[in-house]
């Protein structure tokens, strides 16, 4: 060793005993995703796209004999004339247990509670299957797993068909003639026209869809009572008929909503307009299969079957076979527990923390239920807010913001995860894997190469830390600002998440793996709907989260991927009247999106989505932390629950396992009595 290099060494490790920081100059690069092996699933039955539903007549229509004696005491028109011109067939032939019998109760548990019945005007009805039961869309997604290859697309639904004009610029759909809704009053193309004009296309309503995803300057017209068309800029955006189904278009009754719109109504707000249909007004009016009939706060929602439901079987039975589901109102762990000890019916179990308890219960003889394990589409990750424009009141935020817009800071964020400690913190064995953030990666059109993955390396983050300017000057193992408005001060940043035990296990890993980093994380847990309040709000520093949809199936939510709208993403949101200030790499994102957009070929949309996930994983435009499968668990008293149903494909399995197909044969009915026998929405 030369002399002088003795003295660099010296010096180096003098300074080393001050600060790990300053021995680590090289910054660890990405290296290969370590893609994780999936966990056991089912082989599924696969129907042809037009098997499965089609648009017909049958020579003749059935329904449960109590429903008839309504009909014969005249409180009812007959069912023929209850169904639409043509009812939406839906297969039986290649279920496993053929066409069901009517009658029997299937018990559902949520965790959210019922924001009410405008759902055209994006309030919620409490998830874990309410929405999948009231809505009908103009096209439905659920059921296409279960397609075979030859045609993966959306299948009708209140559309029964579509057409392209020869340009491309021009989609006119076929509206289901002489549908009801579940009072009786007909459905048409003012309901359509309504719910995009007055709801979709208004920005002062926060509605699911958000206009900007079917493209700049589209626009929707009523062509008669029973076709709409459409106008594109662009010639063939295919995709944004994925954007027509749950939870996106599912129209709302005009005849009920338009009264109350402010723009019909001068006394009305949009205050008072979204939230005009609260829960205790029963019975909702819907178009599905299912209609709200009782609600009690903090306890149950129950629904009956749907006299005027548009869907039979191919025996000409009007569907659902199920004559009541319920929504126990409680917590999302508590559907998993209940349901595996047979008192709930059905789960998605994504709950890491009850999968060991779970499965020894269903490897006894007496386990009441099946269960079918899904492919990993499930992850949480921790977005940094990004927005210069929403949520910003003080110097102090805008210093944060600014911090998280820079990816050195969230790439020192994400080497300073240990995601297989934080696996196994989660639940021991093969269940949980680390993700990069970005696409889901059991999904089918994605490539591992895509990704690009940082390591573990905390010295690497401290690194990073230091070339932004932060540095531990007070010795108490947090950074401190080295400029602006909180110089001096330690890296402290507030941490949201929900009430879930795994999102506070999470958390807990997290906040400890950051501080050994030199960043503090504040750990602001919420309650109920504190989240909402959050998220509406835009004041939230760094959110732990899972937002799961948008990643596994992309077309059905391109407006979520990038800022394509004011109101999303949720981690970079703008303001109806100031858009957000695009990060470059956000631009190349929304440039790849709009492609997709109007991409016909399925192949080219994947290459155009892998490119997004490499700009997106690239950027650490999310910091990934973990990836888990989950597992669909239905009683056994159950018939033709599609053996490996997804927790969450195209849609969560609500959809997916169409549950107007399902039914329970007569002598298992007994087992589980109905709360409200009888019932019939809007008649007795
Ligand atoms: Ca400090």
């Amino acid at each position: 060793m030369s002399r002088m290099k003795a003295v660099l060494a010296v010096a180096a490790l003098t300074v080393g005993m001050a600060s790990a920081a300053a021995v680590a100059q090289e910054l660890k690069g990405p290296i290969p995703y370590p893609v994780p092996q999936p966990v056991g699933t089912t082989k599924p039955i696969l129907v042809p796209y037009d098997k499965l539903f089609h648009y017909g007549t049958l020579p003749a229509y059935h329904e449960p004999d109590w429903v008839s004696d309504f009909v014969k005491q005249g409180k009812l028109p007959p069912v023929e004339q209850r169904l639409p011109k043509e009812p939406l067939i839906v297969d039986t032939s290649m279920t496993s247990d053929g066409p069901g019998t009517y009658g029997g109760t299937l018990r559902h548990v949520i965790g959210a509670r019922p924001q009410g019945w405008n759902w055209i005007a994006g309030q919620y009805q409490g998830y874990g299957g309410t929405e999948h039961s009231t809505m009908m869309c103009l096209v439905r997604t659920g059921p296409m797993w279960m397609l075979t290859p030859e045609k993966v697309e959306p299948l009708p639904q209140l559309a029964k068909s579509w057409d392209w004009s020869d340009d491309g610029k021009q989609l006119t759909m076929h509206l289901v003639e002489g549908a009801k809704w579940s009072d009786g009053a007909p459905f048409s193309s003012e309901d359509v026209i309504f719910s995009w004009d007055d709801n979709i296309a208004d920005p002062n309503i926060p509605a699911w869809a958000k206009a900007g995803a079917f493209g700049e300057g589209t626009k929707l017209e009523a062509v008669d009572a029973n076709t709409i068309r459409w106008t594109f800029k662009d010639s063939y955006p295919v995709t944004t008929i994925y954007q027509m189904a749950l939870n996106n278009f599912c129209p709302g009754p005009a005849h009920i909503l338009k009264p109350l719109h402010p723009k019909y109504n001068k006394t009305a707000t949009y205050d008072s307009y979204i939230n005009a249909l609260k829960p205790e007004m029963l019975p909702a009016v819907t178009m599905g299969p299912w209609v709200p009939v009782g609600y009690k706060p903090d306890e149950i929602i129950i629904m009956r079957r749907n006299p005027y439901f548009i869907e039979v079987d191919d025996q000409g039975n009007q569907l659902p076979y199920l004559d009541e589901i319920s929504f126990k109102l409680s917590t999302w762990e508590d559907r998993t527990i209940q349901t595996v000890a047979g008192t709930a019916d059905y789960t998605n179990m994504e709950d890491p923390n009850l999968y060991l308890e779970s499965l020894k219960k269903a490897a006894e003889p007496n386990f009441p239920n099946n269960l079918f394990w899904s492919v990993r589409s499930l992850s949480w990750r921790v977005d940094f807010n990004l927005s210069t424009v929403c949520g910003v009141e003080t110097d102090a935020d805008k210093a944060k913001r600014d911090l998280f817009r820079q990816l050195d800071f969230r790439r020192a964020v994400t080497q300073g995860i240990d995601r297989d400690a934080m696996a196994q913190a989660l639940v021991k064995g093969p269940f949980v894997a680390p993700f990069a953030g970005g696409l889901h990666v059991e999904t089918d059109f994605f490539k591992p190469e895509s990704v690009v993955y940082y390591p573990y390396d905390v010295a690497s983050t401290k690194t990073l830390l230091k070339k932004l300017g932060f540095e531990d000057t007070d010795g108490d193992g947090i950074v401190n600002w080295g400029d602006g408005p909180l110089k001096g001060q330690n890296l402290e940043i507030n941490l949201v998440y929900g009430s879930h035990p795994a999102y506070a296990l999470l958390a807990d890993s997290l906040i400890g793996m950051m501080q050994e980093a030199g960043i503090k994380l504040i750990a602001q847990p919420t309650q109920g709907s504190g989240q909402e309040d959050i998220n509406d709000s835009c004041k939230w520093e760094a959110m732990l989260w899972r937002g799961d949809r948008p990643f596994t199936v992309p077309l059905a939510q391109l407006q979520d991927l990038a800022p394509m709208s004011p109101r999303a993403p949720l981690w970079h949101m703008g303001k109806p009247e100031k858009p957000q200030e695009l990060l470059p790499f956000e631009k190349d994102l929304i440039t790849i999106l709009d492609k997709v957009r109007t991409e016909p070929d399925g192949a080219k949309r994947a290459d155009l989505l892998n490119q997004y996930n490499h700009i997106f994983t690239e950027n650490v435009y999310s910091v990934g932390l973990v990836t888990i499968p989950a597992a669909l668990i239905v009683n056994k008293r159950f018939k033709d629950v599609p053996a490996g149903a997804p927790v969450l494909a195209w849609q969560w399995s609500e959809d997916n396992t169409l549950r107007e197909r399902m039914w329970i044969a007569k002598e298992d009915q007994a087992q589980v009595p109905e709360l409200m026998p009888g019932e019939l929405p809007g008649v007795n």
